[in-house]
Protein backbone atom coordinates (compact mmCIF):
# COMPACT_ATOMS: atom_id res chain seq x y z
CA UNK A 1 0.00 0.00 0.00
CA UNK A 2 1.14 3.26 -0.99
CA UNK A 3 1.41 6.15 1.28
CA UNK A 4 -0.53 8.89 -0.22
CA UNK A 5 -0.38 11.60 2.93
CA UNK A 6 1.00 14.83 1.83
CA UNK A 7 4.05 15.70 3.28
CA UNK A 8 3.97 18.19 5.59
CA UNK A 9 7.45 19.18 5.84
CA UNK A 10 7.59 19.34 1.78
CA UNK A 11 8.98 22.38 1.00
CA UNK A 12 9.21 24.13 3.97
CA UNK A 13 11.96 24.86 6.87
CA UNK A 14 11.14 22.20 9.48
CA UNK A 15 12.56 24.53 11.76
CA UNK A 16 10.28 27.29 11.03
CA UNK A 17 7.17 25.19 10.90
CA UNK A 18 8.24 23.58 14.33
CA UNK A 19 8.67 26.88 15.71
CA UNK A 20 5.26 28.00 14.13
CA UNK A 21 3.79 25.14 16.34
CA UNK A 22 5.74 26.61 19.48
CA UNK A 23 3.97 29.49 18.74
CA UNK A 24 0.26 28.55 18.44
CA UNK A 25 0.67 26.07 21.58
CA UNK A 26 2.23 28.99 23.85
CA UNK A 27 0.04 29.35 26.71
CA UNK A 28 2.24 32.06 28.72
CA UNK A 29 5.25 32.44 30.67
CA UNK A 30 5.04 31.19 34.23
CA UNK A 31 4.68 34.42 37.08
CA UNK A 32 7.02 32.32 39.54
CA UNK A 33 9.80 31.26 37.62
CA UNK A 34 9.28 33.11 33.82
CA UNK A 35 9.59 29.19 32.36
CA UNK A 36 6.69 28.14 29.72
CA UNK A 37 3.54 27.43 30.49
CA UNK A 38 2.14 23.91 29.42
CA UNK A 39 -1.19 22.29 28.27
CA UNK A 40 -1.16 19.51 31.42
CA UNK A 41 -4.82 18.13 29.74
CA UNK A 42 -7.33 18.79 32.87
CA UNK A 43 -5.20 22.18 33.82
CA UNK A 44 -1.95 24.19 32.98
CA UNK A 45 0.91 23.55 34.69
CA UNK A 46 4.84 25.14 34.17
CA UNK A 47 7.18 23.20 32.63
CA UNK A 48 9.65 23.52 35.49
CA UNK A 49 7.87 21.05 37.36
CA UNK A 50 8.71 19.61 39.62
CA UNK A 51 10.79 22.74 40.81
CA UNK A 52 8.33 25.01 40.27
CA UNK A 53 4.66 24.01 41.58
CA UNK A 54 3.03 27.12 39.39
CA UNK A 55 -0.57 25.24 38.33
CA UNK A 56 -3.94 27.41 37.07
CA UNK A 57 -7.54 26.16 36.12
CA UNK A 58 -8.70 25.69 32.88
CA UNK A 59 -12.01 26.99 33.77
CA UNK A 60 -13.85 29.47 36.54
CA UNK A 61 -17.13 28.25 37.77
CA UNK A 62 -17.24 25.78 35.42
CA UNK A 63 -16.73 28.34 32.36
CA UNK A 64 -13.63 27.25 30.19
CA UNK A 65 -11.36 30.67 29.95
CA UNK A 66 -10.08 32.03 27.15
CA UNK A 67 -7.06 32.57 25.64
CA UNK A 68 -6.94 35.83 26.32
CA UNK A 69 -8.33 35.27 29.81
CA UNK A 70 -5.08 32.87 30.65
CA UNK A 71 -2.60 35.29 29.27
CA UNK A 72 -3.82 38.19 31.42
CA UNK A 73 -3.76 35.93 34.78
CA UNK A 74 -0.65 34.68 33.43
CA UNK A 75 0.52 38.16 33.11
CA UNK A 76 -1.31 38.91 36.48
CA UNK A 77 -3.23 41.37 34.81
CA UNK A 78 -7.14 41.53 35.58
CA UNK A 79 -9.27 39.65 32.76
CA UNK A 80 -12.80 39.55 32.14
CA UNK A 81 -14.90 35.68 32.29
CA UNK A 82 -17.81 36.16 30.19
CA UNK A 83 -21.53 34.62 29.79
CA UNK A 84 -21.36 32.94 33.55
CA UNK A 85 -24.34 31.14 34.19
CA UNK A 86 -25.92 32.63 38.10
CA UNK A 87 -27.54 29.75 40.19
CA UNK A 88 -31.05 31.72 38.74
CA UNK A 89 -30.54 31.33 35.07
CA UNK A 90 -29.47 34.54 34.65
CA UNK A 91 -25.99 35.58 32.27
CA UNK A 92 -23.03 37.74 33.94
CA UNK A 93 -19.38 38.77 33.55
CA UNK A 94 -16.53 38.51 36.32
CA UNK A 95 -14.06 40.05 36.98
CA UNK A 96 -11.07 38.01 38.28
CA UNK A 97 -7.21 37.94 38.95
CA UNK A 98 -5.18 35.31 40.46
CA UNK A 99 -4.32 35.44 44.07
CA UNK A 100 -1.43 34.82 46.14
CA UNK A 101 -2.40 31.45 45.82
CA UNK A 102 -2.68 31.08 42.64
CA UNK A 103 -6.33 30.65 42.72
CA UNK A 104 -8.59 32.63 40.47
CA UNK A 105 -10.58 34.84 42.71
CA UNK A 106 -13.51 36.82 41.87
CA UNK A 107 -13.10 40.87 41.84
CA UNK A 108 -16.24 41.91 40.96
CA UNK A 109 -18.92 41.90 38.39
CA UNK A 110 -18.31 43.10 35.02
CA UNK A 111 -20.34 44.68 32.42
CA UNK A 112 -18.43 44.29 29.32
ZN1 LIG B 1 7.07 28.08 37.11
Amino acid sequence: MIDTAPDIFENSNIEDHIKKIEEKEKIGVCPSCKKNIVDKVKFYGCSNYPNCKFTLSKDFRKKKLTKKNVSELLEEKETIVTNLKSKNGNKYNAKVSLNDNNFIEFIGFSKS
